[in-house]
């Protein structure tokens, strides 16, 4: 057995007996990153499988297209396999690596310098995929202007509203002249006194779609932080898990059905974290 093999079959274990805890998806990620620095075969054929354990379904398919042996029916089975998850989800549905206090800095840095407004409640809409990437750039309903970022989400409005730039939502020009909100005000939590948090959410924060109607969580006397979609698995490897389940919001039935989610499933949770203590909370909903 090759040194990658042994590596990665120690790494495998960790992660399916630990249920994938933070540090086995973290070093799970780490080996990932040095395959794909190696221009070995058998480096490769390793990184297929790390691919496919990490839910990189595309990466795995396209990998395994380029160095495998066709002419081996295992091989074109699982490439068949492959192809049709890789078509359904790509990578999308990739378990998502628990990052350090540095890497959330460099997320921060990287966001600024693509010249994004701050949206306190949806710090990352590029990455909860709210806001899309166009090269070409599509026109805004609201300013006008060519965008080359543009708002996917929800809106209630009257009016038919194909594209909006993060800026006509962050100024709340968009709200205005459309008379609409990203977040309808009856399907958030209680507990916040202070109408102007409110307004920030509903007509100057991009929305987020559900299966159902968006839901927005509140702690500490505030809206929380959207921070994307989620199942189980995403919530284990974050190492949120315990941290979503205490939460008086869910019975035990309905704790039940948490730990039955899965991202993009018939299940689907969606994670907030809490701007002043930190503390996790999920809203979900099923299809
Ligand atoms: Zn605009
Ligand atoms: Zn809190």
């Amino acid at each position: 057995m090759n040194q990658y093999l042994k590596k990665y079959i120690e790494l495998q274990k960790q992660f399916h007996q630990t249920e994938g805890t933070p540090e086995s998806v973290r070093a799970l990620y780490a080996f990932k990153e040095e395959l794909e620095g190696i221009e070995d075969r058998q480096a490769k054929e390793v990184l297929v499988d790390v691919y496919d354990l990490l839910d990189f379904k595309k990466s795995a398919y396209d990998l395994l297209s380029e160095i495998g042996d066709r002419s081996d029916r295992k091989t074109l089975k699982r490439l068949g396999v492959l192809k049709e998850y890789a078509g359904k989800w790509g990578n999308h549905y990739a378990l998502p690596k628990p990052k350090t206090p540095e890497e959330k800095q460099k997320d921060q840095e990287r966001r600024s310098q693509l010249g994004l407004p701050i949206f306190r409640y949806h710090p990352d809409p590029l990455e909860t995929g709210a806001f899309e990437k166009s090269e070409e750039g599509v026109v805004c309903d609201c300013c006008g202007k060519t965008t080359r970022i543009y708002y996917q989400g929800p809106i209630f409005s009257e009016k038919d509203i194909d594209y909006l730039c993060p800026e006509c939502i962050a100024s709340g020009e968009a709200a205005e002249n459309f008379d609409g909100e990203f977040q309808d005000t009856y399907s958030v939590d209680d507990g916040v006194y202070d109408p102007a948090k409110l307004d920030e959410l509903i007509h100057r924060t991009p929305g987020y779609c559900g299966w159902q109607e968006a839901y927005w969580r509140a702690h500490c006397g505030d809206y929380c932080a959207y921070l994307g979609h989620v199942g189980v698995r995403e919530l284990r490897a974050l190492g949120v898990l315990k941290e979503v389940l205490d939460d008086p919001m869910w019975n035990d039935q309905q704790k039940d059905v948490i730990q039955a989610s899965v991202n993009g499933g018939h299940i689907q949770c969606y994670l907030f974290q809490c701007l002043h203590c930190g503390k996790h909370l999920v809203w979900m909903d099923i299809d």
